[in-house]
C-alpha cells in the first residue's frame, strides 16, 4: 500500500486551485500572489485595495505556467491508490471558459500535445496494472449510461470522443451548449492484490458544467430549467463535500442525481480532489471570487 502514504497524512478531501494563463495580456490581471503553501491572493484593480483584496487557502495552487505534467505529478498518488481499493473522485470546477477540460481532457481537437488528466490517469493505470478488461452491468438508474470493456487507453480515448460528440450533438442547438452538462468517466478497477485478495474500486473523473450563474432575464423555458438544475447538482456537490469536510453524520447524497451517482466514491474511505479554475482577467472577477469561495468552503 505504498502509494497511499503520502495522501493519507492529508485527509481524505483535497482542494486545488488552477489559474489559467491571461488571454488579455495588455490588461493586469487579478492575481496578485500565488504560495508554494496553497495560498492564493486575489485583487480586484477597480476597487480600494481594502475592499478588493481577498486571500485563500488550498491545498495546493496551480499558476498559469503550471504544465499538465506538473498538474498530473501532484494527482498521480491519489489515482494510483484506486489500485489500492480506494475510490477516488476528481472533479474539475469552475466558470466556462475556466480551463476545467483543458485539466482533464487536454485543450480542445488536437489530443496529441498537452493531454489532460483523464488520459495521463489512464496510461499510468494501464502501466502499472495488467488490467484484463470485463464488462460489468451498468447498475446504475441512468439510461443513457452506457459501460463499455477496454484494453488500452486508445479504447477510452475512442469512447471520450463518442461521449464528447454525445455532448456535442446538443450544442448546435444554443452556443456553448456542451459546458451546461456534466461529463463523467467512471474506470473500474477489478482485480486482486498481490496478497490474492479481490480487489474493487473505482476512479470518477468528472469535467462540471460551468459553474457561472445565470441571468434569469435571459433565459427562458428549458433554458432556465437546464440553469436551475445546473446550479442545484453544483450546490448540492458543495453540500455533500462540506458536510464530509465536517465530519457531519448526515451526508445530503439524495438531493441531486450526480451526488447520487457518485456517492460510493464520496465519504467513507474514498478520496477526493477538487479543481478549482479560475480566470485571471478582471471581468470574471465576481466569478472568480465565488469559485474561490465555494472551493474554499468544501476544504
Ligand atoms: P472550460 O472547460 O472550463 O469551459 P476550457 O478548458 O475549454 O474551459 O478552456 C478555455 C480555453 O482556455 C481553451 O481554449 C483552453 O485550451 C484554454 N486553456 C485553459 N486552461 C489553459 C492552460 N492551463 N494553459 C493553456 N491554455 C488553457
Ligand atoms: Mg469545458
Amino acid at each position: 500500500k505504498l502509494y497511499n502514504m503520502v495522501q493519507d497524512l492529508r485527509g481524505n478531501i483535497r482542494v486545488y486551485c488552477r489559474v489559467r494563463p491571461s488571454f488579455r495580456a495588455e490588461t493586469k490581471d487579478v492575481i496578485e500572489f500565488i504560495g508554494e503553501d496553497g495560498s492564493l491572493v486575489i485583487l480586484d484593480p477597480l476597487k480600494p485595495r481594502k475592499e478588493g483584496r481577498k486571500v485563500f487557502q488550498f491545498n495546493h495552487v496551480f499558476g498559469p505556467t503550471a504544465t499538465q505534467d506538473d498538474v498530473f505529478k501532484e494527482t498521480q498518488p491519489l489515482i494510483r491508490s484506486v489500485m489500492d481499493g480506494y475510490n477516488v473522485c476528481i472533479f474539475a470546477y469552475g466558470q466556462t471558459g475556466s480551463g476545467k477540460t483543458h485539466t482533464m481532457s487536454g485543450p480542445s481537437g488536437g489530443m496529441q500535445k498537452d493531454r489532460g488528466i483523464n488520459y495521463l490517469a489512464l496510461e499510468d493505470l494501464f502501466h502499472i496494472s495488467k488490467i484484463r478488461s470485463c464488462a460489468s452491468e451498468n447498475g446504475l438508474n441512468l439510461p443513457d449510461a452506457t459501460m463499455h470493456s477496454v484494453k488500452s487507453t486508445a479504447d477510452v480515448l475512442q469512447l471520450m470522443k463518442l461521449g464528447e460528440l454525445n455532448r456535442a450533438v446538443s450544442s448546435t442547438a444554443i452556443n456553448n451548449r456542451s459546458s451546461r452538462s456534466h461529463s463523467v468517466l467512471t474506470i473500474h478497477v477489478h482485480g486482486k492484490d498481490t496478497s490474492g485478495s479481490i480487489l474493487r474500486s473505482c476512479l470518477h473523473l468528472v469535467d462540471l458544467a460551468g459553474s457561472e450563474r445565470v441571468d434569469k432575464s435571459e433565459v427562458t423555458g428549458d433554458r432556465l430549467k437546464e440553469a436551475q438544475y445546473i446550479n442545484k447538482s453544483l450546490s448540492c456537490l458543495g453540500d455533500v463535500i462540506t458536510a464530509l469536510a465536517q465530519k457531519n453524520s448526515h451526508i445530503p447524497y439524495r438531493n441531486s442525481k450526480l451526488t447520487l451517482l457518485l456517492q460510493d466514491s464520496l465519504g467513507g474511505r474514498a478520496k477526493t480532489l477538487m479543481f478549482a479554475h479560475v480566470s485571471p482577467e478582471v471581468d470574471f472577477f465576481g466569478e472568480t471570487v465565488s469559485t474561490l469561495k465555494f472551493a474554499q468552503r468544501v476544504s
